[in-house]
Order: structure tokens, then sequence, then C-alpha cells
């Protein structure tokens, strides 16, 4: 069974580059990723991993083609279905700046998922914020700090647990490692193959470092000029470090 599945997903920026007839950023792309699955997305900058990315986590909407959630389309959901695919999809963006809204303090940040999608306020989302700092190994006095008083690296794991926050089934990481510390990835990715073991959670990891890609994750695909090209299974070696 396919938690999140791609089918025949296109899609076309009319204001693109190309001009013309529009540039095609995603062209006819299926995959599926399974319960408990890591699959990485290699490929040159501007291929289509990120329009392929925001597709997946149902921000944008395939031009043609249809993105499916445990088996029903997006583009059937009610207000329930969108909040729990809310909860169950997560995506880390790339720049974690353009990410967030600068006003917020990291805890109005992290609050905001737990609120929202999971119904936690006072003490019990106090409680959660706490945990999910300690999980991205930042500081419990964090909570009080707004964006800019932040490392762009902090900055990005705030992000990360703001994602956490909804505990995800799956979580798509637009290269929100790659700028990390080494220590700090591998803090990262011992947390990620935690939940993963610990609670089948799924990743999509859109990452150029292929090393990663073949220790962490159970199948690499590649794309280039919007189609997936390659598959490879590398054997399923995301485990504890
Ligand atoms: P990658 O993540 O692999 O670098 P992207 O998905 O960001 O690639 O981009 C794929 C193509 O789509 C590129 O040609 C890019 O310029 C174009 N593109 C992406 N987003 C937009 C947008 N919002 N408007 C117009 N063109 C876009
Ligand atoms: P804990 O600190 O509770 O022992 P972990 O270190 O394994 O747990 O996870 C850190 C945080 O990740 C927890 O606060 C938890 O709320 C959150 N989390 C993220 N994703 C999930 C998920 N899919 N299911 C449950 N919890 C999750």
């Amino acid at each position: 069974m396919s938690l999140l599945a791609a089918r025949g997903a296109s899609r076309i920026y009319r204001n693109g580059p190309a001009g013309r007839g529009g540039a095609t950023a995603l062209d006819q792309v299926s995959l599926d990723i399974a319960p408990g699955e890591c699959v990485a997305l290699l490929g040159r900058s501007g291929c289509g991993k990120s329009t392929l990315a925001r597709l997946l986590a149902g921000l944008e909407r395939p031009d043609a083609g249809e993105v499916r959630f445990a088996g029903r389309s997006l583009s059937t959901f009610g207000r329930a279905d969108w909040r729990a695919f809310r909860c169950a999809v997560q995506l880390v963006f790339q720049d974690p700046v353009s990410a967030v809204n600068p006003r917020e303090t990291v805890g109005q940040i992290i609050a905001e998922p737990l609120r929202h999608l999971r119904g936690l306020t006072g003490v019990a989302a106090t409680g959660q914020i706490q945990a999910l700092l300690r999980a991205v190994d930042l500081p419990a006095d964090a909570m009080g700090r707004l964006p800019q008083q932040l490392s762009g690296g902090q900055l990005q794991r705030v992000c990360i647990a703001r994602a956490l926050a909804a505990q995800p089934q799956l979580l798509i990481l637009d290269e929100a490692v790659s700028n990390l510390d080494l220590h700090l990835q591998i803090q990262m990715l011992d947390l990620f193959a935690r939940l993963k073991r610990d609670r089948d959670v799924s990743y999509l990891f859109i990452t150029h470092d292929l090393r990663l890609a073949e220790r962490f994750c159970d199948r690499v695909l590649v794309m280039c000029d919007g189609r997936l090209v390659e598959e490879t299974r590398v054997g399923g070696a995301f485990a504890l470090t």
C-alpha cells in the first residue's frame, strides 16, 4: 500500500523561463512512497525537485495527473481530509528564512501546528515545544527568540521541529539538512532514523549528497528535466548510526 503517490503528474509554469508555451517543470511523474520507506531524490538544480515536493505536499496542484494520499486523489479532499493530510505530510523547505513569519517567536512558530493540527494549547503545547526543541538540539530558551536572532542552521532546525510537531507520517525534506554542520546532520538523521523505526515515519530526502542518499535511503530516484529517469534500490541501510 502506498502512503503517497504521484500518477502522471505534470506542472507547467505559464510564466516560466521558456516563455512561449510556458516551462514544463514536471513531466508526467509517477512515484509511490510506502509507509516507513525512505526515498532520496537527486538531480541537477532546476530539474523539478522542489516542484515535485510542493505537489506531493499539496501546496500546488498538478496541471495534469494527480497526487494520491492513502489511495485518494487530493483533488477530492474536503476540509477534514486536508487537515488529516496536513498532519500526515509535512514539507521542510530549503530556505528557512522565507518559511517563517519574522515577527513570530520560535515558540509561536512551533505552537502553530500543535494548535491547528493537533488541538494542543497551554501547558500541553509548551511541553511539546520543549520536547521538540530538545529533539532538534536547541536550548529551551530559544522559545522566546525571533528568527533574526538565530543562525541559519538554528532556524532550519526550528522548521524541522515545526514539521515534527504535526507528528507526520511522511516528512519531505527539501535540502533541509544539507546546510547543517556535520554533527548536526548526523544528529538529525539519528532522530529521523528513530522516528522511522519507532513510528514508521517515511521520508523523501531531496539532496545533492549521494552518500547520504545511499547510506540512509531505501531507494534513490534521479530527476532530469522534469522526469524521473532512474531508480536504484540501495537496500534499506537507513539505520541508527
Ligand atoms: P529544483 O528544485 O530541481 O532546483 P525546481 O522545481 O525549483 O527545480 O524548478 C524546476 C523548473 O521550474 C525550473 O525551470 C524553474 O525555473 C521553474 N519554476 C519553479 N518554480 C517556478 C515558479 N513558481 N514560476 C515559474 N517557474 C518556476
Ligand atoms: P521523545 O523525545 O518523545 O522520546 P523522539 O525523540 O523519538 O521522542 O521524538 C522527538 C519528537 O518528535 C517528539 O516530541 C514527538 O512529538 C515528535 N514526533 C515527530 N514525528 C512524530 C510521529 N510521526 N509520531 C509521534 N511523534 C512524532
